[in-house]
């Protein structure tokens, strides 16, 4: 039995620099972080675009440096720095192989032309899928030839796919840019099991009946053996998706896991809230650098409450009502003006898209108005930084904050929210969550639960965090620890191996030994 992944991006990305060199660095995202170690010491394939087009090199390297910038450290955590080798110019499948090949698995990357990028990638996922499935419609774009093209990337990925599917393997595909794969997979004659597993959310009927294409796109959904999603509300809107377009197709069981039987087939859904490995980040948490530089965050800081934002650039992330939050905060609850910082940390992404440059440019006029109506002598409310964390500074500035602020409109899950309490290995810090993000299933025992939307609840919520008392803190973030504890990365993967193939991560056996700085997963080690 083979593990193959299937992904829109492959976990490393295709760098060409201004002088036309081109390098393979590792790539970025919570898949990557959960895949990445089982794959490698274990062997198996991962299939997915490497990001850049067929017939446009010129258009690649600022974003492609840009996307692989965004997140790397995180990959220097898992594989080492300097792991991943610099390659002279070639066609990207040479780049790749030389790149992976002491990764221990093989990968195969998918090239993109340049229309078949923008209809599939930026048209019909991130203007339809993408603001349809995080509950906001109204930026959605309903174009039919998006569709047409989502269509063919999906059978163009199902393609390569069946050359190295065999009946045995385990044939397991990411996220909803590849939501109709799998009926392609079986039209091209693959009898592997296939598994699926949503990264997002998934709305409500009334919003996913909005979808033109809705129809087909459930029914193809339908061709896998075994659907994941988040969380138990994102379970069950599928289900009742189904129920009103499909009624044909009665589920029987619901929580943990609900069974469909369609044309005659089974088809599990279920609930798998995905995690991080909160072992890793209590080791760096503890780590002399890390613990220099958060001295050095708390001096700069001068005595004052650090409140902390971490987010990518994107507009289900919420930050202009933060933003209006934290105003709110600040003219209601003067006693914080001058003794709470916000820091708010701003991770690039998709800047070629014009939408996020807007939100950008409104997120930093809204930080400028803010900072000029109440900075004073020696303190400014917000400090602002539009970069990626590297190196220690992220456990840095997770352990140095008072509060971490993490209100996005609909997400997922949530990681930094999962980072932020693993990294506390000193027991103090405090959570306001928004309760539309996938982590609050896990975290509400400790976190202040907010409706992103509701300034005045967001600003209360933050208040209560501030001025929270020391035992009641640690508390509540001693419950945030061990929730994270008992639900890690590896069980998350153990359990998804389980309902889909009736195997535990350990019935995958290693290929060679583990490479130096790699640390496989506990009791997962044979
Ligand atoms: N992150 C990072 N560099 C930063 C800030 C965040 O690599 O400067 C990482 C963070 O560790 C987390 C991920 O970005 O793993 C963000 O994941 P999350 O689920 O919170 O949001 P997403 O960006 O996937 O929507």
């Amino acid at each position: 039995m083979t593990l193959i992944v299937v992904s829109n991006r492959l976990p490393f990305v295709l760098v060409r620099d201004d002088s036309g060199v081109e390098r393979v660095e590792p790539g970025s995202g919570g898949l990557v972080t959960a895949l990445q170690p089982v794959l490698r010491n274990r062997g198996g394939r991962w299939i997915g675009w490497t990001g850049a087009t067929s017939e446009e090199p010129s258009d690649t390297p600022a974003r492609l440096a840009s996307s692989a910038r965004r997140l790397i450290h995180r990959m220097r955590g898992l594989v080492g720095a300097g792991s991943v080798p610099r390659t002279p110019a070639g066609d990207p499948t040479a780049l790749f192989a030389e790149a992976t090949r002491r990764m221990g698995y093989e990968v195969t990357p998918i090239s993109l032309s340049v229309a078949e990028r923008d209809l599939f990638y930026y048209g019909f996922s991130n203007r339809v899928l993408w603001p349809l499935f995080h509950d906001l419609p109204s930026h959605c774009e309903f174009r039919p030839k998006y569709w047409a093209g989502y269509q063919a990337v999906n059978r163009k990925f199902a393609d390569v796919t069946a050359r190295y599917a065999g009946a045995d393997d385990f044939v397991w595909v990411h996220d909803y840019q590849l939501l109709t794969m799998a009926s392609d997979l079986r039209k091209a004659g693959v009898t592997s099991r296939l598994g699926f597993f949503l990264h997002i959310p998934f709305p409500v009927a009334d919003l996913f009946l909005k979808l033109p294409w809705r129809l087909p796109v459930l029914r193809a959904m339908l061709a896998y053996d075994l659907l994941g999603f988040q969380t138990p509300r994102d379970q069950r809107n599928f289900l009742s998706c189904v129920s009103q377009l499909i009624p044909a197709v009665r589920p029987e069981g619901d929580s943990p896991m609900a069974t469909l039987r369609v044309d005659g087939r089974e088809v599990r859904v279920g609930a798998f809230p995905i995690s991080i490995d909160p072992a890793d980040f209590e080791r760096r948490a503890s780590e002399a650098d890390v613990q220099e530089k958060r001295q050095k965050i708390r001096e700069d800081a001068g005595g004052r409450q650090i409140i902390l934002g971490i987010d990518r650039l994107d507009y289900t992330k919420g930050l202009t009502y933060k933003l209006e939050a934290f105003r709110w905060f600040l003219t209601h609850y003067p006693e914080f003006q001058g003794n709470a910082t916000l820091i708010q940390v701003v991770v690039p992404s998709r800047e070629d898209i014009p939408e996020y440059q807007e939100n950008k440019m409104q997120v930093e006029r809204m930080i400028g108005e803010i900072n000029g109506q109440f900075t004073r002598e020696g303190w400014a409310p917000i400090h602002y930084i539009y970069r990626s964390l590297d190196g220690p500074r992220l456990p840095a500035y997770y352990l140095a904050a008072d509060v971490a602020l993490v209100t996005p409109l609909k997400d997922g899950m949530n990681l930094v929210a999962k980072e932020y309490c693993a990294s506390r290995v000193d027991g103090g810090g405090a959570l306001v969550l928004s309760e539309f993000a996938g982590a609050a299933g896990q975290l509400q025992g400790g976190a202040y639960l907010v409706n992103p939307y509701d300034v005045e609840g967001v600003s209360e919520g933050l208040a209560r965090a501030l001025k929270c008392d020391e035992t009641e803190a640690r508390r509540r973030m001693q419950e945030m620890r061990t929730a994270v504890k008992q639900a890690d990365i590896y069980q998350w993967l153990d359990s998804i191996l389980q309902a889909a193939i009736a195997k535990s991560l350990a019935d995958f056996p290693l290929v060679e030994e583990s490479l130096p700085g790699t640390s496989p997963p506990p009791g997962q080690s044979g």
